[in-house]
């Protein structure tokens, strides 16, 4: 057991022993057990156990956050202490496997694979039904799951019309299903309108809600965030009348700058802290299933899953307010409405997510290597404004670009 990414199996035995004694697995009344120096397990008894809730047709009970394959192993340890049991992106535990946990309690996680077009990236790759039957074969064979709960065609569709024409992504998962190796069908939706390598490309709302309406799907990641969607907001209460399963993503928006900034900060009601507002709200105030959000550290993924299912004390909506506003002012929504109108068909939307991933979650490599794949970057931009008058939140998107190239080109 040299590698440090597997969770040990005896050591979680042990911890999962001293939470059943601290009344972790019903409801963490006792905490003594988690007193001595273990600092997961610390992390745990202060966040406790995790609230569920029923995602789509299948009736499954997910918790409210769940957790993702590239989670660090100790708060994903952490995690499975407090009950998280769906995991996104499972299949990045190709890697090194699948942790102990996991393996040795598989019925009670629900592993999802991550599935992308081939041939190019979600823009001009293709759905391709025999590779990703392939892959999906891969995984489990890599990640020693023995099978996948759920299926998931990343980054989804380009638009309504290839969700009706194009069924090689519903194939392989049929053939799959057959061979018991994966149940649920589901996607996660990016949008695509004015998307310059993706023509006829419509927004996430649109295509989302045609997903709902073909019937063959039962759940679905989104972009969702602070600040009011329209669209989205209406897909989420349809997708509540047809017992559709909702996970948000990219949930965070500018949150990473604003803990950064200390007059920000010290300007928060007392008692509210960023991330255990935004998880308050998003798991009591919306029509979500469930959230997926970044957690760095065992300090982070405490303030955050603390907030798991909690109310929204009047401290967290003031400090919800100001972060909406502070995000309105600088971190893109990431809804493409800006794209279709720009003459120069500069990839807005798809350099804003880079600036994101740098300047929020500090995943500078990552950014800086998907900006560097960019067909057309940020240069290409003139600042002749036009974009501006259609973004509804009025970003100054030509300086945004401008100093977005700056570092990410760096
Ligand atoms: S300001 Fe730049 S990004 Fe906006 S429409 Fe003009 S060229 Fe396109
Ligand atoms: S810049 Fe504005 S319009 Fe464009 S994707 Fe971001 S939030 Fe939407």
């Amino acid at each position: 057991m040299n590698d440090p990414r597997r969770f040990n199996r005896r050591e979680f035995l042990r911890r999962s022993a001293a939470a059943a004694a601290a009344g972790l697995a019903g409801g963490l009344a006792g905490q003594s057990a988690f007193a001595e120096a273990d600092p997961v397990g610390e992390a745990a008894r202060k966040v406790g156990r995790l609230p569920r809730r029923k995602l789509g047709p299948s009736g499954r009970e997910v918790s409210v956050l769940i957790g993702a394959g590239d989670l660090a192993p100790a708060p994903a340890e952490a995690a499975i202490l407090c009950g998280v049991n769906f995991w996104h992106k499972a299949n990045r535990w190709a890697r090194n496997g699948a942790p102990e946990a996991v393996l040795k309690n598989r019925e009670a996680h629900y592993c999802q694979v991550t599935v992308d077009r081939v041939g190019g990236n979600h823009e001009v790759g293709r759905i391709d039904e025999q590779a990703h039957y392939d892959f999906v074969k891969e995984m489990i064979a890599r990640t020693g799951l023995r099978y996948f709960d759920d299926m998931q065609l990343h980054y989804g569709y380009h638009n309504r019309a290839e969700v009706k024409a194009e069924r090689g992504f519903v194939r392989a998962f049929e053939r799959l299903k057959k061979e018991g190796l994966v149940k649920h069908l589901c996607l996660s939706q990016h949008g695509y309108a004015g998307n310059a390598r993706v023509p006829g490309g419509e927004s996430a709302a649109e295509i989302l809600t045609a997903v709902v309406e073909d019937g063959l799907y039962e759940h679905a990641q989104i972009i969702y965030s602070y600040g009011p969607d329209k669209d989205i907001n209406d897909f989420l209460s349809l997708a509540r009348r047809k017992n559709f399963g909702t996970i948000a993503m990219k949930t965070a928006r500018g949150l990473g700058r604003m803990k950064q900034d200390g007059d920000f900060m010290a300007a928060l009601p007392e008692g509210a802290a960023p991330h255990n507002a935004l998880v308050r709200w998003l798991t009591t105030a919306t029509e979500l299933d469930a959230v997926v959000i970044r957690v760095r550290s065992l300090d982070e993924f405490v303030e955050t899953f603390s907030g798991a299912g909690k109310p929204l004390r009047s401290a967290d909506a003031t400090a919800v307010a100001l972060m909406t506003a502070r995000a309105d002012r600088t971190a893109c929504r990431l809804c493409t409405a800006c794209q279709p109108h720009c003459p120069q068909r500069v990839p807005i939307a798809e350099i804003l997510r880079f600036e994101r991933y740098a300047l929020d979650d500090g995943d500078w490599q990552k950014a800086r290597a998907l900006y560097a794949g960019l067909e057309r970057r940020a240069d290409a931009c003139r600042a002749c404004g036009t974009c501006v008058a259609h973004c509804p939140l009025g970003l100054p998107i030509p300086e945004k670009l401008a100093a977005a190239h700056a570092v990410l080109s760096a």
